[in-house]
């Protein structure tokens, strides 16, 4: 396969910056991975600590609240190598429990972040995307679908003929709820957090339905990397970054399908990941 081309959100500190260095040393030179971050600073210095240990990640500044530095990266990567090969989702926010924010900001602000910001880098960055490109989400054990007390509302997230708008218009609904503070009055979990990542793995089996419509060897999935020390959980009792990593990189580099013969192991599409295993989410 030619030259591999990876781009990664978030990929300034904690799990993405871990996906980076691993994509990195897994794919040599045989690709180029594009570390992407809000704060152009911080992924400057992130790309230099990589480069110190002989590594060598290129930057672009990626804000996922920011329509046009998405199109902008898009435009790099289309000009200087014509297409993506790797796509991972990994950048995110969440409001810790003793956050004072109302919850209906946490929501509106989760919301715009982690399932509308995600699926605008998608929407821009689709396109790339070659033939055996493979995209990760990164979501989370806390995008619990049992979370949904509203039985119709689950079936629904769940069924196999969930359509975009649909999706899009449960997250901004629960938005709406929250605002009112009936969110849980109608069935949506009192988590911002939760509620955006059943969004992004949602829309991870959504997307995958609609490129084997096309027919290509495009794979979406999404994944948890666990409980994991980042600042983000504020934990130092959890797995290791390069741990947490492990999941979503191995999902980054799923085979190709093998066009003629061969016994080929089946690969996840459009699943749900914990420790490299499905799971139901
Ligand atoms: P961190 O808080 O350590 O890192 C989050 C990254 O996302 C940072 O680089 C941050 O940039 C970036 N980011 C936030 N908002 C934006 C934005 N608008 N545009 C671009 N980048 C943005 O989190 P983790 O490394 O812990 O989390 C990585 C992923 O793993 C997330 O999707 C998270 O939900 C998921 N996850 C993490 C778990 C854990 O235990 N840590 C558990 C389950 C899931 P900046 O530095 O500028 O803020």
């Amino acid at each position: 396969m030619s030259e591999r081309i990876a781009l990664i959100t978030g990929g300034n500190k904690g799990i993405g910056f871990a996906i980076v260095r691993a994509l990195c040393r897994q794919l040599q030179d045989r690709g180029i991975v594009y570390l992407t971050a809000r704060n152009e600073q911080l992924g400057l210095e992130a790309v230099k600590t990589l480069q110190g240990e002989g590594l060598n990640p290129q930057f672009l500044r990626l804000d996922l609240a920011d329509a046009k530095s998405i199109e902008a990266a898009r435009d790099v990567i289309r000009e200087k190598h014509g297409g993506l090969d790797i796509l991972v989702n990994n950048a995110a926010i969440a409001y810790n429990s003793s956050s004072k924010e109302p919850f209906s900001e946490q929501a509106e602000n989760t919301v715009a972040i982690d399932f509308f910001g995600t699926l605008n880098v998608c929407e821009i960055l689709f396109p790339l995307l070659r033939p055996h490109a493979r995209v990760v989400n990164v979501s989370s054990r806390a995008g619990d679908v049992g979370k949904l007390t509203n039985s119709a509302l689950l079936l629904r997230i769940t069924s196999d003929d969930l359509s975009l708008e649909e999706l899009k218009k449960t997250e901004s609904d629960f938005v709406s709820a929250a605002q009112r503070g009936t969110h849980q009055d109608v069935g949506f979990p009192n988590t911002a957090y939760g509620m955006s990542k059943i969004g992004v793995t949602a829309l991870s089996a959504l997307q995958q339905r609609d490129f084997d419509k096309l027919g290509t060897d495009i794979v979406v999935n999404s994944c948890c990397p666990g409980w994991v020390n980042t600042d983000m959980s504020r934990t130092t009792t959890g797995k290791s970054i390069d741990e947490g990593a492990d999941t979503p990189v191995y999902l980054a580099l799923l085979p190709p399908r093998q066009e003629t013969g061969g016994d080929q192991e089946p690969i996840p599409r459009g699943k749900f990941l914990c420790e490299r295993n499905i799971v139901d989410w």
